[in-house]
């Protein structure tokens, strides 16, 4: 039988989605060496969701405990992202099409005295993770009609809040991402090592490029926003009678 994983980094990422599920079937809540797991139905499909907590290494190890416990036929990751553009706003959607790995970054030789300055940090030949989401995914994602703007795109991850236009700027045309969050690529990089169809879809929560900073409420309006979107794709791809 099929199950879907949805994961999200906050309980505030995950809450509406939950209460949503829980409209129509009784929710079990488990944890596995301290991530919790929510399970349910949607029309007769196992949904599991599960709250990763933040950044690279949980993402990577609630994941792996994800697929090891539940064994999921789909996992989509989700939740909040920076905007790494300037036309991006508070509110719209990023099908990430691919991510890739922004921590990977290699500094100059500087001696004691001689200071530190990220816009000369490139990044590293090592570990240059890019990788690609399931394609029909994507597709159906895109179907997925929203009150807003949706787009596809690369989303970048890596263990930092980036609050530095100049910096923000440097890593985009190093890398191409649009956005940045803590969690997609660790996610993407699991999955397709073990061979589980992935996507990943993320909602601006802040643009530090146009002075649209991380304030709560904003945080919040996104993730009302996204968690909507994902019911409609959740119910999509439950959907038995297509
Ligand atoms: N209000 C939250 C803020 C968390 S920000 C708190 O007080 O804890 C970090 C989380 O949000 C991560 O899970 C990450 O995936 C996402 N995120 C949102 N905007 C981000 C940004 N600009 N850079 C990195 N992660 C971001």
């Amino acid at each position: 039988m099929e199950t879907i994983l949805v994961q999200g980094a906050m309980t505030s990422e995950i809450e509406l989605i939950i209460k949503l599920l829980a409209e129509n079937n009784k929710i079990d809540i488990t944890e596995h060496s301290g991530y919790s797991f929510y399970e349910t139905y949607l029309n007769g499909t196992k949904i599991i969701v599960s709250k990763t907590e933040m950044g690279v290494m949980n993402a990577c190890i609630s994941t792996m405990i994800a697929i090891e416990k539940y064994n999921p036929s789909i996992v989509i990751n989700q939740g909040t992202a920076g905007a790494h553009l300037r036309e991006l706003n508070v509110g719209d959607i990023i099908i990430g099409e691919e991510a890739v790995y922004i921590n990977n970054t290699r500094s100059p030789a500087k001696k004691t005295g001689e200071g530190s300055n990220a816009l000369e940090w490139r990044p590293g030949n090592s570990l240059s993770i890019l990788v690609k989401a399931t394609s029909e995914l994507v597709e159906k994602a895109l179907s997925i009609p929203y009150e807003g703007k949706v787009l596809c795109g690369r989303l970048g991850t890596g263990d930092v809040f980036s609050k530095e236009a100049d910096r923000i700027d440097l890593l985009h045309s190093q890398l191409g991402e649009i956005s940045e969050d803590m969690e997609s690529v660790a996610v993407y990089n699991v999955c397709e090592k073990l061979n589980i169809p992935f996507i990943g879809i993320r909602v601006i929560s802040n643009n530090e490029l146009t002075g649209n900073s991380d304030i709560e409420k904003q945080f919040e309006i996104a993730q009302t926003k996204l968690q909507l979107f994902i019911f409609k794709f959740l119910t999509e791809l439950t959907d038995n009678s297509k």
